[in-house]
């Protein structure tokens, strides 16, 4: 048995155990071969053209980094977009929200107060259309927020 320069990196040494085919190390051998170029190119030719496989296997594992770096980067920014900043209906309060709850229009604290209670007996349009006519009528959120539990009492 004689210890073996791997053909496909100079840095592997493998022992070679009599199999005159193998110019590879084992998991070279296994990892390139088989499972990648196996599928494209027949052993001899794989061999006889094994740098310009080198090199092709670079470029195609710069372009999946590319590619992987880029979904990385596009999956980062949406989930900037997904946790969306807005500005409370009522008190005009900032508050987030995911695309699970993209309907809310108002603050946690406001949805307590007001929204819940009217709920009871209207849709959430109905709250929001009842909200934007009050904000017509009232100047200012105190008597806004009066109004509402006004309404909510009476229903
Ligand atoms: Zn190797
Ligand atoms: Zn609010």
């Amino acid at each position: 048995m004689s210890i073996k320069k791997c053909l496909w990196d100079q840095s592997h040494e493998f022992e070679d155990e009599g199999d005159a085919y193998r110019k590879l190390c084992p998991t070279c051998y296994h990892n390139i071969f088989i499972d990648i170029f196996k599928n494209i190119t027949k052993w001899d030719d794989f061999i006889d053209k094994i740098e310009e496989a080198k090199s092709a296997f670079k470029f195609v594992s710069a372009l999946d980094k590319f590619y992987k770096n880029n979904i990385m980067k596009l999956a980062s920014t949406k989930n900037d977009e997904e946790e969306a900043e807005r500005h409370c209906l009522i008190c005009d309060g900032k508050y987030k929200v995911t695309p699970a709850d993209h309907y809310r229009y108002l603050c946690g604290s406001c949805a307590h107060k007001y929204y819940f209670p009217l709920k009871l007996s209207r849709s959430s349009k109905e709250i929001k259309d009842l909200i934007l006519d009050l904000k017509k009528v009232f100047n200012t959120t105190e008597q806004l927020m009066e109004k509402l539990i006004e309404i909510a009492k009476e229903s």
